[in-house]
């Protein structure tokens, strides 16, 4: 017989399992468990609908067997089993597709961290054996084989004798050290323990030979063995257990089994309707966005069974995109257990659900907004772009749903708000939203022309991501006011008086600016003076739409062939003494005129955070002021 080798990926897996110092060896049980208990769903979906199956529903079962002499652990099931092929396909490679980034993870060389994040599934049994044999008659084959490994040198598969369908493994434990029995894994009480604590929801029933003294009747104080076969798991699936009857820890010790996250999550939200969408769910909002959240592989979606039984795993109709980082199941009454992919996405029951699930979402979401802020923040910072791209997509048609739920960092008290705290905490006088782009908050604090807008006493929202001034724009406003961007040339911060006088001030500066304009050459719509500089001499403002950070962004985007320009405006402050200058300059030294107006211009880039078009002039013509 040859021995085969394992995937290279999967030795590693292997060597890294039979070297585990992991401290929760238990889980391997559970693994092995959740395996069998899917194998039977298959086959009892199959039962369903084809006769020849040949299993009655409450024949199903998970057999576990300890044989204290030869040290063998046995987990037995009559589920769907595996061909040939698939106990070396399935067995001889890691199964677990997409959640597990081999590679990458072993770089960082975490090993324990491994174990915990995705369960391992098979692999887990050689924490505790050193030697498994898994036994396998496929549903629809009449010859049954045999899987065996000792560990990391590879594997066999040969021909065996095994009666009905199904999978056994066989797991030969580990002899005892100093620091590990694993003998307790041949306990009976100690299996029952672990199945209560790992695998109670497990819809088919694990049954166990359990061996306990009994009194003898009618004789006091004799007792003697008594061997039963004990069903050892409760069989109600957890979403079916009312919330007040299931604990924190179950809901949690679930979430993590099944979702494969290595973390509790950061909130679960159980629903029960019964009416005109008959269903129970129950979702989990992670508490950090799974490694592929933001790419296009990420799939949403809930499983979905109808009547306990799993007709889908990711259903992605049940959940819109903006909540895509829920996950969970509903299970419903009302779908019909053969319903294809194709029809669901018709079905009428189906669509009312979403839209009742989306309402609970929503509200939970609200709730812990209200009451427990931190963990609200805490979840903003791990899916909170993705509810501003929400905001943002399809034409904006769900910004009315979640501007409600956005939180953004603010200045007066460096914590975030939301848009209704700020506008109620708006004073007298103020008529806008004021925001301010940059890559940090210290940066945005840097910025002149937050200083007129906070010396009026006026709270400034930082918006630090791309996609956030996008989503204010699509927003437009918030309960009457208007959003404004502290750079933009319009601010209106200024009394009537003050404007006229401003306005007098460059009527006569106009010919001047003319000229400092044409010097730039097309890179600023005007030049102007303004008041809402305090100590600063100049700044970049936008005239129009686009921001200078939008154009940053947009400009950034693939596939953003015509450049896309921030109308600017070069504005000089009207009681800095390089006002003067300037107009002294315009009448004596027109030339050095010309030179400042790319000085500043430059100096307004350097503050704005826009790179300069021509650093080496710049540097020139300062060093030729130096000297
Ligand atoms: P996962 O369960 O996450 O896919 P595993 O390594 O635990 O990863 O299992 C690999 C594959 O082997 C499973 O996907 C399944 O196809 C098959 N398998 C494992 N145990 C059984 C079993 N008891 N009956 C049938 N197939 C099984």
């Amino acid at each position: 017989m040859r021995t085969k080798q394992f995937k290279s990926e999967s030795k590693k897996l292997m060597d890294m399992m039979i070297n585990s110092i992991y401290t929760h060896k238990e889980i391997f049980l559970r693994e092995i468990i959740s395996n069998s208990s899917d194998a039977i769903d298959k086959l009892y979906f199959l039962s369903l609908t084809d006769q020849k199956v040949g299993i009655k529903p409450d024949e199903f079962k998970i057999e576990i067997k300890i044989d204290k002499e030869n040290r063998t652990l046995t987990v037995a099931d009559n589920g769907i089993g595996m061909t040939e092929e698939e106990l070396d396909k399935n067995l001889g490679t890691i199964a677990k597709s997409g959640s597990f980034d081999f590679k990458a993870q072993n770089e960082k060389d975490d090993k324990i961290d491994i174990i915990g994040q995705f369960g391992v599934g098979f692999y887990s049994t050689f924490m505790v054996s050193d030697k498994v044999t898994v036994e396998s008659k496929a549903y629809g084959s009449d010859s049954a084989f045999r899987w065996t490994s000792s560990g990391a040198d590879g594997y066999t598969v040969e021909p065996c004798e095994k009666e009905g369908v199904g999978t056994t493994v066989i797991m030969h434990l580990k002899p005892d050290t100093d620091d590990e029995k694993y003998s307790e894994f041949l306990d009976q009480y100690k299996i029952q323990n672990l199945i209560k604590k790992h695998s109670d929801y497990i819809r088919h029933p694990i049954v166990m030979e359990f061996t306990s003294k009994k009194p003898v009747e009618g004789k006091e104080n004799e007792y003697e063995d008594v061997t039963e076969l004990k069903t050892l798991n409760s069989m109600v699936p957890i979403w079916k257990k009312a919330k007040k009857d299931v604990k924190d820890e179950d809901y949690n010790n679930f979430y993590k089994e099944k979702f494969s996250d290595y973390q509790d999550p950061l909130a679960v939200i159980y629903s029960s309707t019964e009416g005109t969408a008959t269903y129970k769910a129950l979702m989990f909002i992670p508490k950090h966005p799974p490694f592929d959240y933001y790419t296009k592989e990420y799939e949403k979606g809930l499983q979905l069974y109808s009547k306990g039984v799993l007709i889908m795993d990711k259903c992605a109709d049940l959940l819109p995109d903006y909540f895509s980082f829920v996950k969970g199941l509903v299970d419903s009454e009302d779908l019909s257990l053969n319903i294809s992919r194709e029809m669901l996405q018709h079905d009428g029951q189906l669509k009312l659900i979403e839209k009742t699930l989306e309402k609970k979402i929503k509200s939970e979401l609200e709730k812990m907004l209200k009451n427990e802020r931190e963990k609200y923040e805490e979840f903003f910072g791990a899916f909170g772009t993705g509810l501003k791209f929400g905001v943002y997509n399809d034409f904006g048609m769900h910004a009315d749903t979640l501007k409600d739920l956005l939180i953004f960092k603010s200045s007066k008290e460096k914590k975030f708000v939301t848009l209704k705290e700020y506008v109620e905490a708006m004073p007298e006088g103020q008529d806008a939203i004021f925001y301010a782009c940059g890559e940090t908050e210290e940066r945005i604090d840097l910025l002149p022309q937050c200083d007129a807008v906070k010396d009026k006493g006026y709270d400034i929202i930082y918006l630090t991501e791309n996609v956030d001034e996008f989503c204010l724009m699509m927003l437009r406003e918030y309960n009457g006011k208007k959003f404004m961007n502290v750079c933009d040339e319009n601010l209106n911060l200024d009394s009537e008086e003050e404007k006229k006088e401003l306005e007098t001030e460059n009527n006569e500066a106009k010919e001047m600016f003319e000229v400092m304009k044409e010097t730039l050459g097309g890179k600023v719509n005007a030049v102007r003076f303004t008041n809402k500089l305090k100590n600063h001499p100049v700044c970049l403002t936008s005239e129009g739409g686009i921001s200078l950070e939008m154009e940053k962004t947009l400009n950034a985007m693939p596939g953003a062939e015509e450049k896309i320009k921030a109308q600017l405006v070069l504005e000089i402050n009207a009681s800095h003494k390089i006002a003067d200058k300037l107009k002294r300059l315009y009448k004596d030294d027109p030339e050095t005129l010309k030179k400042y107006a790319k000085l500043l211009y430059g100096e307004a880039c350097l503050i704005g955070g826009k790179p300069i078009d021509n650093p080496g002039e710049h540097s020139e013509l300062v060093c030729e002021l130096m000297v």
